[in-house]
């Protein structure tokens, strides 16, 4: 087999949301079609990608570095040994010739694009959703029938109070969410303690609560709310991204006085950024959360690494709960045994979310038994990516 072409292009997310640090009205992302020869029911297979929300499109390294290297590669370079599938560990070292290590930044955002194409068409080419063919490789052939997630909102707008936080929260418990967050950090304490009372009078015993303030605190900020938490722990799930995420120190600080969990790693991008984290943050392996992102960090090809690393350093992969609430991680968390995955119900769409007709049933969601990662469960989706092939 071969690739024939690949496209991108940088489409608009058009959202009005804010976090303590951005707001996403401007935001934009990449999506990569790759095509091969293989032809199925008189089409060819194709291999469909986008990155995960939070960073901008970087189209142009994906466009001027990335895909020529793939284009310009020796086919044999690019599969496995018996020439029938796509390698994407190798075309994963195809796409970084010539990259210096470090400063991994909008480049393994770019790299973790198309890594999810070429995951989606390995898939297809052999014919299993994408959890199946990793539990198959990586995971003795042992794969979750469903997958833990919980509904990540409680953004700041524009005149939303306390009950337009309280509505939204209701919507996701009557979604099947059985656990949801909020952000903290774009108000003042006082204020962010009313609005997390408010949203735990809405849940039940066996519900929780997570709290992120998206990286915005200074160390005293970040202990000072890691105190007024306290008391809320027995129903506070975790305590995200405190400060900066390559602060390993002020993470090390808080983890260390903080009895609730602490959950942090969205906004590392490499394997060598999550071991600084393990061995230098503080995280405990029985009590807290990582949030490592594939789609954002040099893709799946990376994130084996990271397990790798992970289990080097006694960490189960149960202690991952990956941030971007998209398919891709849906799968790895099914085939390689993760804790969950995130969800945004209603935001980032259409990129956000999982198969239309699967729906969340007690704060768990199933696969799509279908080849790849499933982008065709989800007709918005399609209605972006068909045109990049000329398919409309
Ligand atoms: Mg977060």
């Amino acid at each position: 087999m071969k690739i024939t072409a690949i496209h991108e292009e940088t489409v608009s997310l058009r959202s009005s949301l804010r976090n303590a640090y951005i707001n996403f009205s401007e935001m934009t992302v990449s999506i990569v079609a790759i095509v091969s020869d293989i032809v199925r029911n008189g089409r060819p297979l194709i291999g469909y990608g986008f990155h995960s929300n939070g960073r901008y499109s970087p189209g142009e390294i994906i466009r001027h570095r990335l895909i020529p290297r793939l284009m310009g590669a020796n086919p044999g370079e690019l599969l496995e040994d018996d020439g029938s599938n796509i390698s994407p560990p190798r075309a994963w070292q195809v796409m970084m010739t010539n990259e210096k290590p470090g400063g991994h930044g909008e480049r393994a955002v770019a790299v973790g694009t198309l890594d999810m194409a070429l995951w989606d068409l390995a898939a297809k080419i052999e014919e299993k959703p994408l959890y199946r063919l990793l539990a198959d490789r990586y995971r003795g052939g042992e794969a979750d029938p469903d997958v833990y997630v919980y509904a990540a909102g409680g953004y700041y707008y524009p005149g939303k109070g306390i009950e337009g936080l309280e509505d939204e929260i209701r919507r996701f418990l009557d979604q099947g969410y059985l656990d949801v967050k909020i952000k903290i950090g774009g108000a003042p304490l006082a204020a962010d303690l009313e609005r997390i009372e408010a949203v735990l009078k809405l849940l039940g015993s066996q519900q929780s609560l997570a709290v992120d303030a998206n990286g915005r605190f200074d160390l005293p900020t970040a202990l000072a709310y890691a105190e007024a938490l306290t008391p809320y722990r027995k129903q506070i799930k975790w305590y995200e991204e405190a400060g900066d995420p390559l602060d390993y120190e002020l993470n090390a600080r808080v983890a260390e006085i903080s009895p609730v969990p602490i959950a942090t790693g969205e906004n590392l991008f490499s394997t060598q950024d999550s071991r600084n984290l393990i061995r230098y943050g503080g995280m405990k392996p029985e009590r807290d959360y990582l949030q490592m992102d594939p789609a954002l960090s040099y893709g799946l090809v990376e994130y084996l690494r990271t397990i790798d690393m992970l289990k080097e350093h006694g960490w189960s992969p149960r202690r991952c709960i990956p941030h971007g609430g998209h398919q891709l991680t849906l799968h790895i968390a099914a085939g390689l045994g993760l804790n969950g995955n995130e969800s945004y119900p209603g935001v980032f769409e259409p990129f956000g979310g999982f198969a239309d007709d699967i729906p969340v049933e007690s704060g768990r969601v199933r696969l799509p038994d279908v080849p790849g990662i499933g982008i065709e469960t989800k007709a918005e989706l399609m209605k972006v990516f068909l045109p990049l092939t000329n398919q409309v």
